[in-house]
């Protein structure tokens, strides 16, 4: 079972909002640094084995520092996350650019950088070329289509997803890349997000395995190296069984002796691209209740809304709520907890049974550390919050200030217009 413990208590967030109004995001050094040194010790068996984190999912300099010190290299998609990577230190094949629709100039920030490319598309070798030439080293990502299934159980639609290129696209993209100079090849793909199940990886793995043998039996191909990129999630429920890192390595390394060591194949080198599972359950937000409302429901708005965090909006999420200090009261009240958006989605929880909330409680909202503050947003000219580190040593470090309206309006010319804060 996952065990929905906060890694605050009501008086460190007590001491902490004396400084630092809510709502905030606040993240666990120690847990960030626990779960790398988890997921580095479940592939230590193979050598060369790098987790990649995914910038998107949390991306700020002070976080993806922790990363880099613990072993990790960067996943970016964008012009900016190159850069925010390039600033942490990040350098060369310490950088995996796993972008989609990408542009020249894209690839070329990428390039310079020393960052490996994979390709989503067959289409962008081209545009690759035209942007920087081919690399000697190269990435294709793969979708199977249809629908990915573990069992009987179907876990997502690759045939719905914009991403990856189709099986025969793999092997002719792998030629033209051959033939244009690629030495060093790899293979990418992303099935299922927020995996709850320790054969996702093993599952994905397998196919992939099976793919390098073809492509490289087709193609000649030397692969070095294969990316099982992201998707391992997190138990959201207090009575959901915890993903086991462990677990889910050795039956990696299972699919890895069964399919790539006979085909001689047992000198490739695994990467992995994880956001969620690296950062989620390290971040919380904590936020004030400063209403509750009882019409045909009961609500308790709290000084966040879903610009600060989009998943329940977007998603449907589950997020748990702990009030704080009263971790062990009975759960006898059921409520909405809601933001202050004139949008009715705007709720972090619905019709959850929870203690008693009063006015002023501090409510923590947890596993936010991952695509929580980087999907924020600005609607209703909302401010995005600050965000916090619990250093291992128990100090609080500002590592990115809140927004103020000066930030909300910087992008507008004002000379014609005349505005007061
Ligand atoms: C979003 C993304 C990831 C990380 O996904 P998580 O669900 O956070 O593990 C990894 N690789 C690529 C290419 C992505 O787009």
């Amino acid at each position: 079972m996952s065990e929905k413990k906060p890694f605050l208590t009501l008086e460190q967030a007590k001491e902490i909002t004396a400084v630092y109004p809510t709502p905030f995001h606040i993240y666990d050094e120690a847990g960030i640094r626990a779960t790398a040194r988890a997921v580095n010790s479940a592939f230590a068996w193979n050598p060369g084995f790098r987790e990649y984190f995914a910038v998107k999912a949390t991306p700020n300099p002070y976080i993806l520092r922790i990363l880099r010190e613990e072993g990790c290299g960067a996943d970016c998609s964008s012009d900016t996350e190159l850069m925010l990577s390039e600033a942490v230190g990040f350098a060369g094949e310490e950088i995996m650019f796993s972008s989609n629709n990408t542009t020249e100039d894209e690839f070329a920030r990428a390039n310079r950088q020393g960052a490996i490319i994979n390709l989503d598309d067959i289409t962008l070798i081209e545009t690759l070329e035209a942007a920087c030439g081919i690399p000697e080293t190269i990435c294709c990502r793969y979708t199977p289509g249809g629908d990915f299934a573990i069992g009987n159980e179907i876990m997502d639609q690759p045939k719905e997803a914009k991403y990856g290129m189709t099986r025969a696209q793999l092997t002719e993209a792998y030629k033209i890349l051959k033939g244009k100079g690629a030495r060093r090849f790899g293979l990418h793909a992303f099935l299922a997000s927020n995996t709850l199940t320790n054969d996702y990886y093993p599952t994905l793995a397998r196919i992939l395995f099976e793919t390098a043998v073809e492509l490289k039996k087709e193609t000649g191909a030397d692969i070095k190296f294969i990316n099982l990129s992201g998707g391992i999630g997190l138990a959201c429920r207090p009575e959901e069984p915890d993903n086991d890192i462990m677990a889910i390595g050795e039956g990696v390394r299972r699919a890895y002796e069964e399919v790539l060591v006979p085909a001689g194949m047992g000198d490739v080198t695994l990467y992995a691209e994880l956001g969620r599972y690296m950062l989620g359950g390290n971040g919380a937000i904590v936020t004030r209740a400063q209403h509750e409302k009882h019409t045909y429901k009961e609500y308790i708005g709290v000084d966040a809304c879903a610009c600060n965090l989009m998943r329940p909006a977007m998603y449907g999420a589950y997020h748990h709520i702990t009030v704080l200090g009263k971790e062990n009261a009975p759960c006898d009240h059921v409520y909405d907890v809601v933001g202050s958006l004139c949008e009715n989605n705007d709720k972090f929880a619905i019709d959850r049974a929870m203690p008693q909330v009063d006015r002023g409680d501090l409510l923590y909202i947890h596993d936010t550390g991952a695509h929580g503050y980087s999907m924020g947003y600005n609607y209703n000219g909302k401010l995005r919050s600050a965000e916090l580190l619990l250093g291992e040593d128990g100090g609080i470090k500002l590592i990115r200030r809140a927004e103020t309206p000066k930030d909300y309006f910087a992008t507008f010319d004002f000379s014609e217009f005349d505005i007061h804060e």
